[in-house]
């Protein structure tokens, strides 16, 4: 991917923080403005039903309750008109009360409204009830006054009764004076007429009376003949009038006047009895407090009317109010959701993409492509990320660019110091190998030389002095070509299961003598609690116990040097064992605690130094690494040093246990074998072939690989002991060809080489050897493989606890001491004074270095309290001393 100029987008200018705000901000924005206006919709919607709620729901109420208390203001009205029930007034009075307080609360709702027409229907509607509640009260008052509420009954109450009193009086007297003048049939006629006309005036006026009172029809009925029968008689009376006296007809006139009004009166009487003022309350009611109620309740309907319209119009805008809040809501959230996606698109676009990029280039680089590169597209924070992210790369690039060419050079260093390090390797083998051959005749023919009978004192020094030299040299050569394995990181360790106390024992046993030589008292101290046996690598742990116990002994001229072995941890599995060597010696000043681990390094008085290599603490110290710990010291001069090392190793279970340590090897049991030599130096074959033919073997030697074929071929030895290098054809070849021939394919080979690094043992084993062995010959360790290879029973020296009568062979290798020591020792047997045995012994290896096996074998005996077995050995000794 290649670098692009930044693209410019709306965003451009601004950062991620900047984008965010400003997207968020808008959400932010728009979804504030939906709640502000959903909010303020409603609260116009909630204005809008707490006015209806508190004004026109009200207000609409008490103008309906008004309109209910007037008419039943109205109903009681008209039910005393009907029944004159006093109990209408009451309850007139408080329907009218109850219509008062609606109408108050009316008045004082309409203050707080807006609509001035109906302000003023509430201000006509009060005038207009001002007016009207004075009339019920005139209309109670009319009905209880009934002279003044019915004007027919006045009429003939007042007038007509008035009249009628007159008339009838005045009728008395025209016939009281009748009734004095001469009773004539005239006069008594007349005064007849008389009499009727009196009663038919009074029953007539009665009847009319009685019709102004009741306005019922029979009465009204009855009056019309009463009239004509009056009438009639009036007629008669007036034809007759001159027979009357004159103070009659002036009496009868002034009835006639009288008559006539009561006549008119009585007209008066039926027009009003059949026109609408016959009862007053009731055309009041009818003509003005029905009507004027009419208006009212109009007014009140109009009222009621109005506030409910109101409250319609009310619930209505709420309505509408939460209707359009719906929408606006509705309208808003749909604007935010867009908003949101249109916002999540544009950082998709603006900021997750360009981060996804750049992961993936990310990746790209950490997977191990450095040609990738982040586009730059934007100047924010992701746009100095990628920056960032291609300068890392360029940088890495670089650095690895640079790291590769240092790394190169020091890959030409080390295959430099490698090819020196090999140099160094082949030259130390090879000169290892160069110097072991001669010594290997030298340490050889000593040995054999030590067996020798009949030595002068000055020759058996000088051999034992040419042994020790070769010994030291060899112990010199090991080191350096140890040293140079280990730092060569080429010396392996190979565990072996180990039976701690026997491996203890025989490093003890290894120390023992220059231990007692130097008068110094020697203790091991091995903890109950040891595991039986171990993992370790015995050869290399030997090496460096003996090596510390070695110097120990060395340094110290008195007091003691002990061996500590306790167990610090074990788990059944595995075991951390500690190992301490310490000594009452000349210690070593503090500032040569650490140097003396250094190769070649050696501190202290020179006739010490002559001694040793300084090389032994350095391999010990690289050898207890190599196992996995280091070696401690603690030393005080004059006083004495203290060396250990724990060593953590696996627990070895019995079956992996290794064969205890064999005791010294002295013939074998059932058929004779033949083993074959081949070696081109004649000294380290005559070693070899003195060793094996003490031990009862047929010898054959060859000097060169090819005649160890041929005579291999001819003679068919059990086993073949091949030098590795020789002329003509070297141990490899011979020893592939002999795998060659199906006849000798089984006989054993021993490969034996002066160069004894783990190459040359994987090459031998490699073409066929059985077995591997390094010079100088370690004879034990040769014993054991042909012990293995042949299968052969050995026969030892008698054991500690089964002594077994000392073979003749045994004794024959051992080179005893002059008679008159035997004898000594042969009394100290009898007594069996082990002490003064072994004292004997000490005193015997001073006689000379060839008898130094034989009072080996005292001590060991000696120290075993094997009284038989010594005094056979002493015995057999002294017969071949006779008999030879
Ligand atoms: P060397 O072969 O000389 O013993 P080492 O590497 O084993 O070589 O020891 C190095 C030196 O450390 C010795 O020369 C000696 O000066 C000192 N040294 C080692 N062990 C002891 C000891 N137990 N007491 C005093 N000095 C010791």
């Amino acid at each position: 991917m290649s670098e692009s100029a930044p693209s410019e987008g709306p965003f451009e200018p601004l950062g991620i923080g900047g984008k965010l705000t400003l997207g968020f901000g808008a959400l932010a924005t728009v979804t504030l403005l939906v709640v502000m206006l959903a909010f303020a919709a409603g609260r116009s919607a909630t204005e809008d039903i707490d006015l209806t709620e508190g004004v026109r729901g009200p207000a609409s109420l008490a103008s309906a309750q008004a309109q209910a208390s007037l008419l039943r203001m109205q109903l009681h009205v008209r039910g005393y008109l009907v029944l004159s029930d006093p109990v209408d007034v009451q309850q007139y009075h408080a329907a009218r009360q109850d219509f008062e307080k609606r109408l108050a609360s009316l008045q004082a709702m309409s203050g707080s409204w807006s609509e001035e027409d109906a302000v003023k229907g509430v201000a006509e509607l009060t005038a207009t009830y001002e007016r009207w509640v004075k009339l019920p009260q005139q209309l109670f008052d009319l009905h209880d006054n009934p002279l003044k509420n019915r004007p027919a009954l006045r009429l003939a109450r007042v007038q007509v009764q008035a009249l009628r009193v007159q008339i009838l009086d005045e009728v008395d007297a025209v016939i009281g004076i009748q009734k004095t003048r001469e009773a004539t049939p005239q006069n008594r006629e007349l005064l007849a007429d008389l009499l009727g006309f009196q009663t038919s005036f009074d029953a007539m006026t009665t009847n009319l009376m009685a019709y102004a009172t009741s306005g019922e029809l029979g009465f009204k009925l009855g009056y019309g003949p009463q009239l004509a029968t009056n009438a009639a008689i009036w007629n008669t009376l007036s034809v007759k009038h001159g027979a009357l006296s004159a103070d009659q007809r002036a009496r009868l006139d002034v009835i006639a006047q009288q008559r006539a009004a009561v006549a008119d009166l009585a007209l008066q009487i039926v027009s009003i009895l059949n026109g609408e003022h016959a009862y007053e309350d009731l055309y009041l009611y009818r003509t003005q407090v029905a009507p004027q109620a009419e208006v009212l309740l109009g007014l009140l309907n109009r009222v009621t009317a109005r506030q409910q319209a109101q409250l319609q119009t009310g619930l209505a805008r709420a309505r509408h109010s939460l209707a359009a809040s719906r929408v606006q809501t509705a309208t808003g959230g749909v604007l935010a959701i867009v908003l949101g996606v249109v916002l999540v698109f544009v950082f998709r676009r603006h900021i997750v993409a360009p981060v996804q990029r750049l992961t993936q280039t990310a990746e790209r680089v950490a997977a191990g492509d450095l040609s990738a590169r982040a586009a730059v597209e934007s100047h924010d924070e992701i746009g100095v990320l990628a920056t960032s992210i291609n300068t890392m790369t360029q940088r890495l690039v670089e650095t690895i660019a640079h790291l590769e060419t240092v790394f190169a050079e020091a890959q030409r260093a080390k295959d430099a110091a490698e090819v020196a390090n090999r140099a160094k390797s082949t030259f130390l083998a090879n000169m290892s190998h160069e110097l072991r051959t001669p010594l290997n005749a030298v340490l050889g023919y000593a040995q054999i030389l030590q067996r020798e009978p009949g030595l002068s004192a000055r020759e058996a020094t000088g051999i034992e002095t040419i042994r020790r030299s070769g010994e030291h040299l060899l112990v010199l050569i090991n080191d350096i070509l140890d040293l140079s394995r280990i730092e060569a990181g080429r010396l392996d360790l190979y565990p072996d299961p180990v039976e701690l106390r026997g491996f203890l024992r025989s490093v003890v046993d290894t120390i023992r003598i220059r231990v007692e030589r130097k008068g110094l008292r020697f203790s091991l101290d091995a903890a109950a609690d040891l595991p039986r046996a171990v993992q370790a690598d015995e050869k290399r742990l030997r090496q460096v116990l003996l090596n510390l116990l070695d110097n120990a002994v060395k340094f110290t001229d008195r007091g003691s040097v002990s061996l500590r072995v306790a167990c610090l941890a074990s788990d059944g599995a595995r075991t951390v064992l500690h190992f301490e060597v310490e000594d009452s010696g000349i210690g070593i000043a503090a500032d040569h605690l650490e140097s003396i681990f250094q190769p070649f390094e050696q501190v202290g008085e020179l006739q010490r130094r002559l001694g040793g290599t300084g090389l032994g603490l350095a391999i010990s110290r690289q050898l207890v690494r190599l196992m996995g710990s280091d070696v401690q010291l603690q030393s005080v001069p004059d006083q004495g040093s203290r060396f250990w090392f724990d060593l953590d190793m696996p627990v070895a279970t019995l079956v992996e246990l290794a064969e205890p340590a064999p005791r010294r090897i002295v013939g074998y049991r059932g058929e004779h074998k033949t083993l074959l030599i081949a070696d081109d130096v004649s000294g380290n074959r005559a070693v070899l072939a003195d060793l094996l033919v003490t031990l009862g073997f047929g010898v054959i030697e060859v000097d060169d690989g090819q005649q160890g074929v041929d005579k291999a071929l001819q003679l068919h030895p059990d086993l073949i002991l091949m030098d590795m290098l020789m002329p003509v054809m070297d141990g490899l070849e011979a020893t592939r060809r002999l795998r060659q021939v199906p006849a000798l394919a089984a006989v054993p080979i021993i490969a034996v080489s002066a160069s004894a690094s783990d190459a040359d043992r994987e090459r031998s084993l490699q073409v066929g050897a059985s077995a591997f062995l390094a010079k100088p010959i370690e004879f034990n360790k040769l014993l054991k493989h042909i012990g293995q290879l042949l299968q052969l029973t050995w026969i030892h020296e008698s054991a500690p606890d089964e002594p077994e009568p000392i073979g003749a062979d045994a004794v024959a290798a051992l080179i005893a001491p002059p008679a008159a020591e035997l004898e000594i020792l042969h009394r100290l047997a009898k007594i069996g004074n082990m002490r003064s045995i072994q004292h004997r012994a000490d005193h015997i290896d001073t006689l000379g270095a060839e008898y130094h096996p034989f009072a080996q074998r005292l001590r060991e005996l000696a120290e075993g309290f094997q009284s038989r077995a010594l005094l056979a050995l002493v015995q057999a000794c002294r017969e071949r001393h006779t008999s030879g």
